[in-house]
């Protein structure tokens, strides 16, 4: 039979399977219909696996008919942004200069989904080493918003958020450095969450800003991004900042406390951004939700911060680039011109932009006056954090100042793009989970979405929590027209 993907969940997936309603080799072949059907406008993906994802769908049909599923997401088709390693395939970041490099291993997260049956589709484009809010800065070609190709699908994770919105995956892997997993998210009305810092290993991630780059998931639902990371999340000896610390548990229902993060309501926010979440916030309060509104004043300095700290540690981190060890080499007269040449030619103008920040914000002289600055405002972030999760367990506000905005809308003005992640930034800043839930469409049509947030280490709480939130709200569209009827 068909498969109809239409609002088709993980955890009705997994039913489906289980059940025999249809075998893993069907919905796979569904996910490389609705890819054929719509990958080449909407460009979610930079590759796809198709041979090998129905060689591993046949594997988990024989795993079903010997009654050894190996879990929820056992036969799940996912997608993977491409700035991870998915070990014998290329991963290029988006960029040129790793256009010819194959990951000779598997990232953690991966090899984790591997040992949970699940089938990867393919590399999702995203922006240039996770740097932008549009993958309009992919050195491939930008991705496009399955509501409607005229949109951006947000970013950097533009391409796995694409993919879930418009079926070709069930759920998918992002990375998420100051608002890449929600943002886009919240562009094409799916489910993004970023998880608490350290909770899920880095290993094998094409590092940003290795202080604030976290993985996590994307699905249609609270419940299926909370499989996801169940399957990822984990202490991991190959990752120095991994954790090896029990979550903690906050009311999950009724009784739990709701601040409304002030500074995330005021100018920068479109008004009808700030009217749904007003709308969510009722919800809440007719279900008898204690809510109250709190200040966090240094997010109004978030952008400021995080633009000295994450170009700062790209800098560094992109420095590997060499034209010696990996990818991308353009010859030249001596070592020197070698590199120099590889790194003009390779990288594009916003991830130049940023090495030029992050060095200059590095250098002798001024390091103090930014760099060491910004490491002490940082602190601020985490310390009002802290005080406000005192009196209350979750935070909203909006995910982004307004809906998806159209194609080459904000490439003139770096700054006016780097405000798309106004507040998503500061989760990042503290280390905190936080997850942008999909609420209705705007008058054109495009997605809104709501953000909590919540203490360090309290991830399942919160995701438990939105689960419970998106009953309330319950929206389920999902843009409809790249499908065939059933
Ligand atoms: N849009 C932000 C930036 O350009 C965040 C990117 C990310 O989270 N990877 O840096």
């Amino acid at each position: 039979m068909m498969v109809d993907y239409n609002n088709l969940t993980i955890k009705e997936a997994h039913e489906g399977l289980k059940n025999k309603s249809f075998t893993a080799l069907e919905l796979i072949e569904e996910s490389f219909n609705v890819a054929a059907n719509s990958e080449s406008v909407l460009h979610a993906h930079l590759l796809l696996m198709q041979d090998e994802a129905l060689a591993n769908a046949k594997e988990t049909d024989k795993r079903i008919l010997k009654g050894e599923m190996l879990g929820e997401l056992d036969g799940i088709p996912i997608s993977v942004k491409d700035n991870m390693n998915l070990k014998g395939y290329g991963t290029t970041c988006s960029s040129k200069i790793l256009a010819n490099y194959i990951s000779p291993y598997d990232a953690t997260v991966i090899s984790k989904l591997k040992d949970k049956g699940s089938v990867f589709i393919g590399k999702t484009n995203l922006d240039e080493f996770a740097m932008g809010s549009s993958t309009e800065n992919s050195a491939y070609g930008p991705s496009r918003n399955p509501w409607d190709p005229d949109y951006v699908p947000g970013g950097s994770s533009g391409g796995s958020a694409a993919a879930v919105s418009v079926g070709t995956a069930l759920g998918s892997l992002g990375s998420d450095t100051g608002g890449s997993i929600r943002q886009p998210a919240s562009f094409c009305g799916v489910v993004g969450f970023k998880p608490t810092y350290g909770t899920v290993s880095r290993y094998g991630l094409i590092a940003f800003a290795s202080s604030l780059d976290q993985i996590g998931p994307f699905a249609k639902t609270a419940e299926d991004t909370k499989i996801i990371y169940e399957a990822i999340s984990g202490y991991d000896t190959r990752d120095a900042t991994s954790l090896n610390l029990k979550q903690r548990k906050l009311p999950e229902d009724k009784s739990a406390k709701v601040g409304i993060v002030k500074e995330l309501m005021e100018d920068g926010i479109a008004d009808d951004v700030k009217s749904e979440v007003e709308k969510v916030i009722r919800l809440l309060e007719k279900q008898g939700h204690e809510i109250i509104e709190v200040s966090l004043p240094m997010t109004k300095m978030a952008i400021s911060i995080y633009y000295l700290i994450a170009p700062a540690e790209c800098s560094a981190n992109l420095a590997r680039f060499d034209g010696v060890r990996y990818g991308l080499r353009v010859d030249g007269k001596t070592s020197y011109e070698m590199t120099e040449k590889t790194r003009a030619e390779g990288f594009g103008d916003e991830v130049k932009r940023r090495i030029l920040l992050g060095t200059y914000a590095l250098s002798a002289g001024y390091y103090d006056a930014y760099y060491g600055q910004a490491l002490k405002a940082r602190n601020q972030v985490v310390t009002e954090f802290k005080d406000v999760f005192s009196k209350v367990d979750y935070l909203i506000s909006p995910t982004t100042p307004s809906t998806a905005f159209k194609f080459g809308e904000k490439t003139s003005n770096p700054l006016e793009m780097y405000m798309s992640d106004l507040c998503t930034i500061p989760a990042n800043l503290a280390g905190i989970p936080a997850i942008s839930i999909p609420t209705g469409l705007d008058k054109e049509g495009m997605p809104y979405s709501v953000q909590f947030m919540s203490p360090e280490l309290t991830d399942i709480s919160l995701l438990n929590f939105s689960s419970y939130v998106e009953k309330l709200i319950s929206f389920k569209d999902t843009p409809t027209k790249w499908r065939r009827d059933p």
